[in-house]
């Protein structure tokens, strides 16, 4: 069994930055990562408020930026999805890919996935009309009629972005105003015209057997109901950690994401987690990243005392 000082689970932004860290310090580093390294920025279309990047940066860009940075240190990577942390600090064995593991500390970054509606052919529907990320599929729409749930910035984001190439978005959210950024605002109210918003809306209901036709509405003011015809629903409402694989002994919040200090540590010794699977207020690329170098830091110091 091939063993580490540190073991990173997942390489978005606060993985890569982890494993750099950790990289540069001396220790010796497994990345291991499931799908494509970048995490949610292969899901952005471009970010305006990452610091450097005046004019904005595609999230594909930052992404190969972020694994390039990567490349040029001594870090092992795997493609691979972790299935279980079991063990303690010194002696963790990490199961990924039908494989072990050994590491001393291991640093939890594996993010958030997105949340489902919950609706009844939600899942049938999945890549028939549903989706959750419209920088991958949104150009499946071009000049068609689509809807997008949401009232965050997510949703705001997509929305102008699938303005773009379809012919017509509508934009449906539960309460009576957005809760993302004003900037947002401002440019939902200067495309009025290709995005339509319906304001205390819920979906109820999807229409089509093998693709989406349709959806049902319904306002939980009037509680009236409308059907309106879209070939394409884009679903933004909010994301969820993604922990399952993880002890059932680590501590989590009320909405299961992991709770830390500020130096990262959870409750069990020798595992931090950093990123956007962190219980904190703010989710973005800069403090997932700002949250990996600290994890790091601390992992280091933590190293130290274990091997002294
Ligand atoms: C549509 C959209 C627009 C956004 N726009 C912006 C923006 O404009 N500006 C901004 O700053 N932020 C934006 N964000 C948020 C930002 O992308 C996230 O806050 C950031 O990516 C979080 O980084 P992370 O490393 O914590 O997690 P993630 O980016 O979620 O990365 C986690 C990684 O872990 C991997 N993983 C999960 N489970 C396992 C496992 N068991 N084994 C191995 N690997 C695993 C995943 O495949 C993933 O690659 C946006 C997000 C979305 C979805």
């Amino acid at each position: 069994m091939k063993a580490y000082d540190a073991l990173v689970i997942g390489g978005g932004p606060a993985g890569s930055t982890a494993a750099l860290y950790l990289s540069r310090s001396g220790c010796s580093v497994l990345l291991v990562e499931q799908l494509a390294h970048g995490g949610q920025l292969l899901q952005t279309e471009s970010l305006e408020n990452y610091p450097g990047y005046p004019k904005g940066i595609k999230g594909y860009e930052l992404a190969d930026l972020f694994a390039a940075h990567l490349e040029n240190l001594p870090i092992d990577c795997i493609s691979a999805a972790v299935e279980s942390v079991n063990g303690s600090a010194g002696n963790f064995i990490i199961q990924a890919g039908h494989q072990e593991y050994a590491a001393k500390v291991v640093l939890v970054c594996s993010g958030a996935k997105h949340r489902q509606l919950g609706l009844k052919k939600e899942d049938a529907l999945l890549g028939k009309g549903v989706s959750y990320c419209a920088l991958c599929d949104g150009n499946f729409f071009r000049g068609q009629i689509v809807a997008v749930v949401g009232g965050g910035n997510a949703a705001m984001e997509e929305s102008l972005y699938l303005a773009k190439i379809v012919e017509k978005v509508h934009l449906i959210h539960r309460r009576d105003s957005f809760r993302g950024l004003k900037i947002y605002q401002d440019r939902l109210e200067a495309m009025k015209d290709k995005i339509e918003l319906h304001l205390n809306s819920v979906v109820t209901d999807l229409h089509g057997e093998d693709m989406l036709t349709g959806l049902r509405l319904q306002n939980i003011k009037s509680g009236e109901g409308q059907d309106i015809e879209v070939s394409g629903l884009f679903i933004y409402v909010g994301f969820s950690p993604v922990t399952g694989y993880l002890p059932e002994s680590l501590q989590r919040d009320s909405q299961g994401f992991i709770v830390t200090d500020t130096e990262m540590r959870t409750n069990l010794p020798g595992i931090f987690a950093a990123g956007d699977i962190r219980s904190k207020l703010c989710r973005q690329v800069i403090t997932a990243a700002g949250d990996g170098a600290t994890a790091a830091q601390a992992a280091f110091l933590f190293l130290e005392q274990l091997n002294a």
